[in-house]
């Protein structure tokens, strides 16, 4: 059995699970963040092996006929999206919690794989339509983008029951403080 836990965090895009993500990771000791790979193009602000892999296409096609992948989605048309066993393993490996960054496929299947050694948190955005506007403001998208992301957060939705927990995320530091003791109880558990 691996020594660390696993933290997956998952949500309907905009839902604000980066930014609950990146609050556990400056005030949890021992936690560290799962790096997927990613076909996407970098955003500006990005940092290739920090944020995610930007690796090619066919690099990533590779990698899944190498059985490198613990799980891997294409998230958004033409996009691929997964976590590698070998980060995740060699993390675990030496004693650090990891935490995912994931969608909520992605989450499911990596519960489905460490199953009791992970938790996975739901996210929940108060509305679709709160969903649509922080997405408009973050100013990533391009409407078409964005209502691709809508309409996936809407059928997301569906998928919170199969969760262990959710994290409602109405008012942010509200949410920070409820993701944090989430987390802290089922770190403190053994
Ligand atoms: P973004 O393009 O905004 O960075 O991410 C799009 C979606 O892909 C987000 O929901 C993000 O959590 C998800 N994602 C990031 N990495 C992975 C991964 O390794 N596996 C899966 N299944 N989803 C991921």
């Amino acid at each position: 059995m691996q020594k660390g836990k696993l933290i997956i965090f998952a949500a309907p895009s905009g839902a604000g699970k980066t930014t609950l993500v990146k609050h556990l990771l400056k005030n949890i000791n021992n936690l560290v963040f799962s790096v997927s790979a990613t076909t996407r193009p970098r955003r500006a602000k990005e940092v290739d092996g920090k944020d995610y892999y930007f690796i090619s296409l066919d690099e990533f096609k590779e990698r899944i006929k190498n059985g490198d992948f613990v799980e891997w989605q294409e998230v958004y048309d033409g996009n691929y999206y997964g976590t590698l066993t070998s980060e995740v393993d060699h993390l675990l490996d030496m004693g650090k919690n990891v935490i995912f960054d994931v969608d909520v496929q992605g989450a499911l299947n990596l519960k489905n794989h460490y199953q009791e050694q992970a938790l996975a948190v739901f996210v929940e955005p108060p509305s679709v339509e709160v969903l649509r506007a922080r997405l408009y403001r973050r100013r990533t998208e391009t409407p078409e983008s964005l209502e691709r992301r809508v309409q996936k957060a809407a059928s997301e939705l569906n998928y919170q029951p199969l969760f262990d927990t959710s994290v409602y995320n109405n008012d942010l530091e509200t949410a920070k403080t409820d993701a944090e003791s989430v987390v802290l109880d089922f770190l403190a558990n053994e």
